[in-house]
């Protein structure tokens, strides 16, 4: 199989860029697109604006309704303002509905995120979800953002359950990177792994586990320091290049399952989500003990969801589970990356034993 790495064109992060670095966002044309919900627009998205007029730019806000669906995004496509790129500022939806109108329209983007959450910012591909918000299905585009402007000013006052999200999510990077290395599979890419890849998400790993939980104090305090910027850096740059050329395996497919359920499970972030699953693909697959309990504990410090009840997922029968199971098995999803045969049982299993072996060292 041939290897495939994919990157976007240029990654800046650093203490009030948004402020002193704007030349590098308005170098993309006159009329910038804004995809933003209100929230983020009362926060600074207003401010950005007038900055941008100041700068003798003519912005045009989208008229986006905080959900990333395909109604959405074909209706802010066929709206007519002439616009030469697109800045999608704030969390996962703006971004990727940021990302899925630059690609219709061939512009350029360039993403601004207001937390580092998740891993989305650098990736070609997005996520689209149903009416009712559940997730639907990746899309694909021919290229990644051609600008990530990450302004850890603006992030270190972001709520700390963002970052510990993002933690959780760039966490399960390498442990599904070595997994589809493992089966040599195919990434999100389109191809077989680089060793760059790999590479970068061992020291996504590394990053983490090395600077979490002084990055979370840092946030707390809502004080940048060297952790801080290096958790940001690994939660939104090494996480992101990981799992898109990578690739993702058992803990992603077992998470986009979990979405579509209703109940508490909806209020969860994918982060948290991706907490548990990574605990589940863990049990598939063997891993040391002494492994499976570092992550459990660095994940209940955050108060990250360890079991099914904290999880919401409370009032769902075996039966219904197994179900849940036997469709993720037979999906198209990443869990076919896996380096081992499953079937719905192993899956099923290894999920009530995640559960079960942390309600046992709780109690
Ligand atoms: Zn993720």
């Amino acid at each position: 199989m041939i290897k495939v790495f994919k990157s976007p064109a240029k990654y800046i992060q650093g203490p009030n860029i948004l402020k002193t670095q704007l030349s590098e966002i308005t170098r993309y044309g006159q009329a910038p697109l804004i995809v933003t919900d209100s929230f983020v627009w009362e926060m600074l998205g207003k401010e950005f604006c007038d900055d941008l007029l100041s700068e003798g730019l003519a912005p045009v806000l989208a008229d986006f309704d905080g959900e990333s669906s395909d109604e959405q995004i074909e209706k802010i496509r066929e709206k007519n303002d002439p616009i030469d790129f697109v800045i999608a500022l704030g969390g996962g939806k703006a971004i990727d509905t940021g990302k899925a109108v630059a690609s219709g329209l061939k512009l350029a983007v360039v993403v601004i995120p207001t937390a580092a959450s998740t891993d989305a910012p650098t990736s070609a591909i997005s996520v689209t979800y149903d009416e009712e918000g559940f997730f639907k299905t990746y899309n694909y585009y021919d290229k990644n953002p051609d600008l990530v402007f990450v302004d850890t000013q603006i992030l270190v006052k972001a709520p700390t359950r963002m970052l510990k999200s993002g933690i959780a999510d760039g966490l399960a990077t390498f442990i599904e990177v070595e997994a589809v290395a493992k089966a040599s599979g195919k990434t999100l890419a389109g191809g077989a792994q680089t060793i760059a890849a790999y590479a970068i998400a061992k020291a996504c790993e590394e990053t983490l586990l090395k600077n979490a939980r002084l990055a979370v104090v840092s946030n707390e305090a809502q004080a940048i320091t060297p952790a801080f910027e290096a958790v940001v850096e690994a939660n939104t740059l090494l996480s992101g290049l990981g799992f898109e050329s990578g690739g993702l395996a058992a803990a992603h497919a077992l998470q986009n399952s979990f979405s579509s359920l209703e109940g508490p499970i909806q209020r969860m972030t994918h982060g948290e989500k991706v907490a548990f699953t990574t605990l589940v693909q863990l049990i598939l697959q063997n891993e040391s003990e002494e492994r499976v309990r570092s992550f459990i504990q660095l994940y209940q410090e955050f108060g990250l969801p360890t079991t099914l009840k904290e999880l919401g997922i409370t009032e769902m029968s075996d039966e219904a589970l197994f179900v849940l199971c036997e469709k993720t098995i037979t999906s198209q999803d990443t869990i076919q990356q896996m380096p081992m045969e499953l079937t719905a049982n192993d899956l099923f299993s290894a999920i009530k034993v995640t559960d079960a072996f942390v309600n046992g060292l709780n109690s």
